[in-house]
């Protein structure tokens, strides 16, 4: 009798190839049989008229503090995602000297907005060594599995302490970061990540690394490829340059190792990407391992008035009643003398980046409900003023203070210069590029896209109108198959026989996203945008059904995955 067999759904496989109909049969964690089943198991599950896809592979979180004291790890798990990779963008909790875990805390929470007082209260730092953070991680039970990488910022702080900001390091010191890096991949991480970009930031300023140089980035590539695995992650701004090309190719070669770096379509550059990804060409066509990164949908801001960044926020009028709970600033808001006194002002902020974002009116849409990802330029802020003769400052206040005050206003930060999709199609759909960049657990008061595996089926393979879907195949192996692979999980990503028994059951026609939501449920109440799902059937991680119908079920098989290992 097999542990689990899921009976007569429409096997999406992961491999691109087309679908068919069949039972998946799962024993002691591992698909044995596919196809027609004839045996039964011991637990079925219906899957007529559903797809079964392999569980989804996300590979760019930042759950490294979640993953300590949250067992379901949602917002991901609620969108099908079995195995997820954390530790990306430089940022992470180990290793740490005792006395300044503060600081790895303060960094996440200023590069990725997640709140410090949660961070503090619900890590238990039960480790000093990067290989001791991932044995605590082992001795947890959670839905699905869990992977992590080196972050460059811990490193460095380990290693230079005070000077963890430094570029002018002693060789040394660079010795002593590469030999953290060798440590941790050797005890199992699957990869190495920094930040070279100016938008990650935290009180301290750039991040650590930011502007490490090339010889400290070679010897931590060499440490890469004496350990034999591991992907090298980067966000970085001057991915296109002369001087970064430069070194990344000399990483490549000298390390051996699969380099993965974001792009995106940006405004002062909206072509740029096609250089990045013609590069990418040529390294590849030279044998390295250049994997661009690119996520599915605009990385997208969400403004509201309950979230991190809105339009007002800076006003002194709002500022004066920022603290009141929503109900009461709504009434305050909607109130006509108080409306007119605040639209009268400017936003008080020196920081030009963050008053742009906040007056970009042609790239502001209302999110609504179901939400709408690619919304045409004519439902733009700008666009609805123009119409209507108003201020678009008139119109944004209108749309942040329906629903409640509840209102999610969408302000895509890249990948959306044309107000369509198709330069992020193009991107997604070029052989080099792997997807990315849900940086689910992460900008928890700003941004929700751990979502973005649904989303695929949603928008890309079932819904899109403003030009070309992508085929339902195609779409699963870019968020299993594809992913898995750039990571070196070659024990998963598809359905065959020997692989691991993590899948999807998913009823395709009612798969829908629920309008984010922000909940106070992380610890010492912090805050965080949410976004569910409806349609996922049941969730299968190595055999065991861990949620049906969207409610967990209490199994617990995730496991930490250790790279390197030949499992
Ligand atoms: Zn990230």
């Amino acid at each position: 009798m097999h542990d689990l067999v899921v009976r007569g759904g429409t096997i999406v496989d992961g491999t691109g190839r087309e679908r068919f109909t069949g039972d998946v049969a799962i024993e002691g964690g591992r698909v044995v049989a596919l196809g027609s089943v004839q045996g039964r198991g011991r637990r079925e599950v219906d899957a007529r008229g559903a797809l079964v896809t392999p569980g989804w592979v996300d590979v760019h979180t930042h759950y490294d503090g979640q993953v300590t004291w949250d067992p379901l790890l949602t917002p991901s798990s609620w969108h099908g995602v079995t195995t997820l990779v954390m530790g990306n963008c430089g940022v992470g909790f180990a290793p740490v000297r005792p006395g300044s875990e503060s600081f790895l805390i303060e960094l996440m929470e200023g590069v990725e907005d997640i709140p410090g007082t949660a961070l503090s209260e619900g890590i238990d730092f039960c480790w000093e060594s990067f290989p001791e953070y991932l044995d605590a991680l082992e001795g947890m039970p959670r839905v699905l599995d869990v992977a992590a990488q080196v972050p460059h910022c811990a490193i460095r702080a380990y290693v230079l302490g005070e000077r963890a900001h430094d570029t002018e390091l002693t060789s040394d010191e660079i010795d002593a970061l590469a030999r953290l890096t060798l440590d941790g991949l050797r005890a199992g991480a699957v990869g190495f990540s920094t930040s070279r970009t100016i938008l990650h930031r935290s009180v301290h300023g750039l991040v650590p690394g930011t502007h490490s140089r090339p010889e400290e980035l070679l010897a931590i590539g060499r440490a890469m490829g004496e350990a034999g695995h591991g992907v090298f992650e980067m966000v970085s701004d001057g991915v296109g340059s002369k001087e970064e090309m430069e070194w990344m190719r000399t990483f490549c070669r000298e390390s051996g190792r699969a380099l993965t770096f974001a792009i995106a379509q940006t405004a002062f550059d909206p072509t740029g990407w096609r250089r990045m990804l013609a590069r990418a060409d040529e390294l590849v066509a030279q044998g390295e391992r250049v994997v661009p990164q690119v996520p599915c949908r605009p990385t997208g801001m969400l403004f509201g008035l309950q979230c991190s960044l809105h339009p007002f926020i800076t006003h002194p009028s709002y500022r004066a009643i920022a603290n009141l709970p929503l109900a009461e600033r709504v009434a305050k808001l909607r109130a006509p003398a108080f409306s007119a006194q605040l639209l009268a002002e400017e936003p008080q902020t020196h920081d030009r980046i963050a008053r742009a974002l906040m007056s970009n009116w042609a790239g502001v849409f209302p999110l609504g409900d179901p939400p709408d990802y690619e919304p045409p330029a004519d439902l733009s802020v700008a666009a609805t003023a123009a119409r209507e003769g108003r201020r678009p400052e008139e119109v944004a206040l209108d749309w942040l203070l329906a629903r409640e005050g509840k209102e999610l206003l969408f302000a895509p930060l890249a990948n959306y210069v044309d107000c369509d999709f198709e330069a992020l199609r193009e991107m997604m759909l070029h052989p080099r590029t792997v997807l990315g960049l849900s940086d689910g657990g992460a900008h928890c008061g700003l941004i929700c896209d751990a979502s973005m595996p649904t989303y695929l089926l949603t928008h890309w393979a079932r819904d899109r109108k403003r030009g070309a879907r992508i085929p339902l195949e195609t779409a699963v192996r870019l968020q299993t198959k594809n992913t898995a692979d750039v990571w070196g999980f070659f024990d998963r990503g598809t359905l065959e026989v020997g692989k691991k028994g993590d899948l999807n059951v998913i009823d395709l026609d009612a798969l829908a996203l629920a309008a984010p939501e922000m909940v106070h449920d992380l610890p010492a109440g912090g805050r965080r945008l949410i976004q569910r799902a409806r349609g996922y059937r049941a969730t299968v991680c190595a055999g065991e059904v861990t949620f049906e119908d969207g409610e967990p079920t209490g199994a617990r098989p995730g496991r930490l995955v250790r790279g390197g290992s030949r499992a």
